[in-house]
């Protein structure tokens, strides 16, 4: 019988030197947080709330300025209106398109999700149904067609390019914030009213540098993903230039209104201490993705990325190739979970998703995946993808929850 104390305390040892880097990357992300937080003068007032039209809400109004501070960009919107990161990345892609326009994948297909978004999966609501035109460019060997890219942006104008950085249930690999820099600079050099928008999503926090540090135009991501820091109960948020932003606001809310309507109702408090504890949240949850890591490659399994690997975001990675196994290890780390140990995740149809998906997910918010958590689409070569952890310790003890039930 294998020794799993034994084993998780060797891989401990092995990982001491990169977790050390993440306590290093804890504090300087922490540094940003807590400067953008002193430079507004955060306050209980902000945690008050508005009901209604939600006018003159200081403290969403204050939320959204500490985001432009941390993001290094003019503007910000940052809602609980927003039902989860897809519905930020729609308000996104229909807020800057409008008929005949171009929008230009440059990572592949964009998430599953976004399929009937914009309209791959037709949809009579979708971007295409509307006259928007989708183009794609697919990666190779996990970087840009730099190439392929510049020729394209000379030969017409191209509206909006999307960038999506985590590899969402896709084999390739998460992008870092060192190529999008890279071909942001050739975007711009090339089609310089090109918008850049990133989906960025399970990155925050991961690196130094946020995607409009490095000249991105508009970035969105979801607040029960990093930046929520396993508090913030729901919403998400978008990011950059103010006339974008605008027109975005003016898509979630109602032209002419944008961001000067749109009630809290309690939300306020939870976000900002939930961005208050993301930096040390985040880095609890790359602590357990790479102790799951380094974990499952000694027990034999192929793991991306390995645990020495450069990460961009959260998410872990273990190949299957076998439907029973992942169902099993997405069972243990239900078993390992605060709220619904008890409960057993079944593949399913989830809406958005093509392929029957199994979910496990024992959290305080519904859904949430900062909090420690496994899918994976029932297609082959049958992958789980882990995130989350609001602290290392329940992390490590969700996944040697998992590999038990795999072994049995
Ligand atoms: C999670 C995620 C989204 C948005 O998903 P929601 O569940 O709608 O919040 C979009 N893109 C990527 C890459 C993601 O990981």
């Amino acid at each position: 019988m294998l020794d799993l104390e034994k084993l998780s305390k060797e891989v401990e040892d092995q990982l001491q030197e990169k977790f050390k880097e993440i306590d290093d990357l804890c504090y300087f992300n922490s540094k940003k947080v807590i400067d953008a937080f002193n430079k507004e003068g955060v306050s209980e007032i902000h945690f008050n709330t508005t009901t209604g039209y939600g006018y003159n809400d200081i403290g969403r109004d204050t939320i959204e300025k500490v985001f432009s501070r941390i993001f290094n960009c003019e503007d910000a919107l940052v809602r609980n209106q927003f039902i989860s990161g897809s519905h930020a990345l729609t308000v996104c892609l229909f807020g800057l398109l409008r008929p005949n326009d171009v929008l230009l994948s440059i990572c592949g297909k964009p998430y599953d999700t976004l399929d009937s978004v914009i309209g791959i999966t037709p949809n009579e609501s979708s971007l295409m149904s509307f006259g928007v035109n989708y183009e794609q460019i697919d990666l190779v060997d996990n970087d840009f067609n730099y190439e392929q890219i510049e020729e394209r942006l000379k030969k017409s104008f191209v509206k909006v390019i999307e960038i999506q950085r985590s590899k969402g249930y896709s084999t390739r690999k998460s992008i870092g914030i060192d190529k999008v820099s890279k071909v942001i600079s050739l975007i711009k050099k090339v089609s310089p009213n090109t918008i850049v928008m990133i989906d960025n999503c399970y990155c925050e926090f991961v690196n130094k540098k946020e995607p409009t540090e490095v000249g991105a135009d508009i970035v969105v991501g979801s607040l029960i993903k990093n930046l929520g820091g396993g508090i913030a109960l729901n919403g998400a948020y978008i990011v950059g230039k103010k006339d974008l932003v605008k027109l975005c606001a003016e898509r979630l809310t109602v032209p002419g209104e944008g961001k000067e309507v749109g009630p809290s109702l309690g939300a306020n408090r939870n976000i900002l201490q939930g961005l208050f504890m993301a930096p040390s949240v985040v880095s609890s949850s790359l602590k357990t993705s790479i102790f799951a890591s380094c974990m499952m490659e000694r027990l034999g399994y192929e793991v991306e990325p390995k645990w020495n690997e450069e990460r961009v975001d959260i998410v872990q990675n273990i190949v299957f190739n076998d439907p029973e196994k992942l169902i099993k290890y997405c069972e243990g780390i239900q078993a390992g979970s605060p709220i619904d140990s008890n409960a057993l995740p079944i593949p399913d149809d989830m809406p958005g998703y093509d392929d029957k998906v199994i979910m496990a997910a024992g959290c305080f918010t519904n859904g949430s995946s900062i909090e420690l958590s496994c899918d994976g689409p029932l297609r082959s070569p049958y992958i789980a993808y882990q995130q989350g952890g609001l602290t290392y310790e329940y992390g490590k003890i969700g996944v040697i929850s998992a590999i038990e039930r795999l072994m049995k």
